[in-house]
């Protein structure tokens, strides 16, 4: 429903209706021979081939220049080199069919006409940049060349156009570079030497103190290192510059960085990026020139203002590098009035456009403004719900589509903890950032990404920090608990993907002195080495030299009690926003939690049910481990039956606990599902411990249990235990297992009753594969339930269901539905047998998988649809078809994976159940789901 909203920016004619009106066009003349297939559209002059409809073709990049242009902003003409270019380009061995060759050609010498100016003219020469731009937004990790175009003949044109020698060299310098580096794969530190040597020589401390005559060395010194590298002269001429910088774009989709942010974000590898080549505009020409990038809100809180950065005589690059620090835009409005109004007007009439917030770049030259990008920015989750209630007050939205501008997985980060004031305000503050990313991160420090990666994988946690961050620190960031940098602004790759990725960050924090290959830092005359602590807070900007302890985040506090819900702006829009999803949804939402106070927490979270108590993780308690060992070393029936009499009322108790914390709502309990030797010590050290008793002479009855333990374990040894005596089978081999459990349920269910309480348990048989199982079972459950509600004289009403979660489970869900009430899909074992992935192993070869692509993504974390969703989806059908209005979930951990609640909401499941944190994240999840299939996605 949101992709229909269409009104316009600017004073043109309404996009849409062009675009309505085009086909129109093509329906109205049929005869006509189909046209060939358009890989490149233009965009100039107050008109675009495109829209914002068009994202899939022209990327998000390229659909908001057209976009833009079509609304009549001022946006500098070009063309767009569609994504479905850049996918032939891959099939046809890196390059494209003459006829897309000829079809740019066209498309140069309608920008040439367009834009006054030609390609290597010594008068008025015709620049451009190349960009790359996918569908959804990669910041900074595919390349880009700027100042296109320029050769010896042009560079004195660019001289005499704007009577600038040294902006014409210090663009020619930096297009060599650029060039040299990406297109050629020229290391860049080439090229930094010879200009550190230019520099050295003429005493120059900064870019800015090199004139025309040393820029003009720089540029000789540069085309040498060309020449050497490459054994050929730089490329002079402009339309071989322009096919090799397309064609690097086309190759940095698949650079190292941009498929390690493709797989974080789950963005398919096979849709490739369309290239943007439009005319330069230079915001480096001089004073009254500038170049920028903003939010229409404020990304990281959400806050409505005009937020932003901009540098005076600078490149686009410039700003978002981090390499300098630029100023807030807000005082854009002294040094450029006239401009800075524009850029306030167009942007506001964007966002109202989008009703999204916008994330734009511009440049100002000679103080005439130009728009190069808008798309919706990247927020934090803390941001995204701010923002969608913000909207919805302002009216730009409805309810619904709100919803649509929160990713449900950033929920979590409203979930996470915050430092404890008390303990924050013993350590004096260290150095003070940018807040780029709000959150509380303490951890030790690191200086590499590598590092990064390795530390956590020791079970460390660690701050990552840099003078900068570079796209390729990406890896290093997903792990860290904190980015923490020394230069760059609000908008500066750290920030930004630190954003994105809800990951606390702290930018430009200058006082810190960094040396990354000492891998220290010093502040304050104090020296930090790798492996210190630090921690920062990523709302204030803070940083602090030590550990500092963290506290639940203000919307546990509220949940808690210990906070009040008026007091908490943030908890006030939580629930706003999830009441709104509650109205959307149409999938039930419950809890997987085996303890009371889980279950309290995952009721208040709004989960309405448990989907899944695991009953053996009870027996973990304290205390209880002992009992529950009795009770498998017994040698025979009447043994055991005594252990299981010690383990009653403690289940009991428990039980108890759950129902009562889920106010009636239905509570799923699951018979004992592990193998019996989980709940023994290890084998192995037995061994050890026996042989030391043995070796120091210990207590003799000490060594006796210990060899009578170790000859059980070796007895219940299984070679595939996963596969061997676990779940419905330990319930058919010792039926006094179940009946000790069925007992605890029911007895705990009568009790509160009896209090006039309301229960709905559900008795649920884990690993069945055969209806025969599930029935010998429920024969069990049966008696026992008539059995205590005659002893206690109450009737509870309750089910008998099944796990569905071994293959043969699902493929004959017809004959278990005879028996079962209902189905519970247990997707993590489904997966396990389906794939025959063991899913305790799989980290072990998971990872050349996805390299290779031979999966896309990690089965146990995200359904596939493909295979294991063909076993719910039939067993949902042969389920209904046996037994209509069979209660149909899922409990395994797919059930708080947003697309695989898509997923299930399309199959027709009644509920997921996930982990009591992800129950947020579930019913937004859901919400969105039942909307994309209004949509008809
Ligand atoms: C499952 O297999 O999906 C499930 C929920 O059970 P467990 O994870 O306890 O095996
Ligand atoms: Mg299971």
């Amino acid at each position: 429903m949101v992709k229909k909203r269409a009104k316009v920016v600017g004073k043109k004619k309404p996009v849409v209706k062009n675009v309505v009106k085009k086909v129109a066009t093509k329906r109205a003349a049929p005869k006509k021979a189909a046209p060939a297939k358009q890989y490149v559209y233009a965009f100039a002059a107050g008109k675009a081939e495109g829209d914002r409809t068009m994202k899939d073709i022209l990327g998000g990049k390229g659909a908001g220049l057209a976009e833009m242009t079509n609304a009549g902003l001022p946006v500098p003409p070009g063309f767009t080199i569609s994504t479905a270019a850049c996918n032939l380009w891959y099939d046809e061995g890196r390059r494209l069919p003459q006829a897309i060759e000829d079809e740019m050609m066209a498309h140069v010498r309608k920008l040439e006409r367009v834009a006054g100016s030609t390609f290597g003219s010594t008068t008025n020469p015709l620049l451009v940049s190349v960009r790359s731009g996918a569908k959804f937004s990669m910041p900074g990790m595919m390349d880009t060349i700027l100042n296109l175009g320029l050769n010896d003949a042009a560079v004195e044109g660019l001289k005499a156009r704007t009577s600038n020698g040294r902006f014409a060299f210090d663009s020619y310098r930096r297009f060599i570079q650029m060039y040299g580096n990406v297109v050629l794969e020229i290391p860049k530190e080439k090229f930094e030497h010879e200009f550190e040597a230019v520099k050295l020589a003429n005493g120059a401390k900064f870019d800015t103190d090199l004139g025309e005559a040393q820029l003009r060395e720089v540029v000789t010194r540069y085309m040498a290192v060309v020449k050497r590298e490459t054994r050929h002269p730089f490329p002079q001429d402009p339309l071989v510059q322009l096919k090799g910088a397309r064609d690097a774009v086309f190759r940095s989709w698949n650079n190292e960085r941009a498929i390690t942010y493709r797989r974080i974000y789950e963005i398919p590898d096979h849709i490739g990026t369309a290239v943007n080549v439009q005319k330069m505009v230079f915001g480096n020409s001089g004073d009254r020139s500038a170049t920028g990038v903003g939010f229409t809100r404020n990304p990281a809180t959400g806050a409505k203002e005009f937020f932003g950065e901009f540098l005076v005589n600078a490149q686009g690059e410039d700003v978002v590098s981090g390499v300098r620090t630029p100023r807030p835009i807000t005082e854009l409005a002294d040094v450029m009035p006239k401009a800075y109004k524009q850029l306030r007007d167009f942007t506001s009439r964007l966002e109202r456009h989008y009703k999204d917030i916008q994330d734009f770049e511009f440049t100002i030259e000679d103080e005439k403004l130009f728009m190069l990008q808008t798309r919706s920015g990247k927020r934090t989750g803390y941001a995204a719900v701010c923002i969608a209630t913000d909207f919805v007050q302002e009216k730009l939205l409805k309810p619904a589509e709100a919803l649509l501008l929160v990713e449900p997985a950033s929920l979590s980060q409203l979930l996470s903890p915050v430092f404890d004031p008390a303990e924050w305000k013993k350590l004096p503050v260290a150095a003070k950032g940018l807040p780029a990313s709000p959150g509380a991160a303490s951890g030790q420090v690191v200086f590499s990404a590598e590092q990064a990666v390795a530390w956590t994988e020791l079970g460390k946690k660690v701050l990552l920090v840099r003078k900068e961050t570079v796209p390729d620190d990406i890896h290093g960031m997903e792990v860290a608990q904190g980015v923490l940098t020394a230069t760059g602004g609000m908008t500066s790759h750290a920030a930004v993907v630190g954003r994105q990725m809800g990951r606390p960050s702290v930018v430009g924090a200058g006082a810190l002195e960094i040396d990354e290959k000492a891998r220290v830092f010093s502040v304050g005359g104090k020296t930090i080495k790798e492996g210190d602590y630090v921690s920062f807070d990523g709302l204030s900007g803070e940083v602090k030299l030590g550990k500092v302890a963290t506290k639940p985040s203000e919307i546990l506090q509220v949940l808690a009690g210990e906070m009040k819900p008026e007091d908490s702006d943030i908890f006030r829009r939580f629930s706003m926003l999830l009441g709104w999803a509650d109205k959307v949804r149409t999938l039930g939402i419950r809890a997987n939690a085996d303890q009371p106070d889980q279950s309290e927490l995952a009721y208040a979270f709004g989960a309405r049910g448990i989907g899944l108590c695991r009953t053996e993780h009870m027996f973990f308690g304290e205390g209880r481990i002992e009992k529950v060992q009795r009770m498998i070393l017994a040698n025979n029936e009447q043994d055991r039956r005594t252990a299981l009499a010690e383990l009653l009322p403690l289940q009991r108790a428990d039980f108890y606990g759950v129902f009562k914390a889920m106010h009636g709502e239905p509570v799923t309990i699951r018979t004992i599902d592990p193998p019996l030797h989980e709940f023994l010590p290890r084998r192995e050290d037995l061994m050890v411990e026996i042989a030391k008793l043995e070796a120091t002479g210990g207590n003799a009855d000490e060594l006796a249990a210990k060899r009578t333990l170790l000859q059980r374990v070796e007895q219940l040894h299984e070679f595939n235990p996963m596969l061997g005596h676990r779940g419905v089978r330990l319930g058919i081999t010792y039926p006094e297992i179940t009946e000790m459990q069925a007992r605890a349920i029911f007895e705990a269910a009568c009790q509160l009753a009896k209090e006039g309480l309301k229960v709905t348990p559900e008795v649920m048989i884990p690993l069945v594969g055969m209806v025969k199982e599930l029935r010998d079972q429920k024969a069990i459950v049966d008696r026992v339930a008539a059995e205590v509600m005659k002893e206690q004289h109450v009737k509870i009403t309750y089910l008998v269901g099944t796990m569905i979660e071994v293959p043969r489970g699902a493929l004959t869900a017809d004959e278990i539905a005879v028996e079962a009430q209902f189905f519970s899909f247990g997707t993590n074992d489904l997966t396990q047998m389906t794939f025959g992935f063991s899913r305790d192993d799989i980290g072990k070869f998971l990872g050349s998988y996805l390299e290779r692509k031979i999966m896309e993504r990690d089965p146990f974390t995200s359904i596939d649809t493909v295979g294991v969703g063909q076993l719910v989806a039939m067993a949902v059908e042969k389920g209904r078809k046996a037994r209509p209005g069979i209660k149909l979930g899922i409990c395994g951990e797919h059930g708080g994976d947003p697309s695989s609640i898509h997923f299930f909401h399309k199959v027709g499941l009644n509920y997921v159940s996930a982990s009591p944190y992800r129950v947020p994240v579930a019913r937004l999840a859901a919400a969105h789901a039942a909307l994309a299939v209004k949509v008809g996605d």
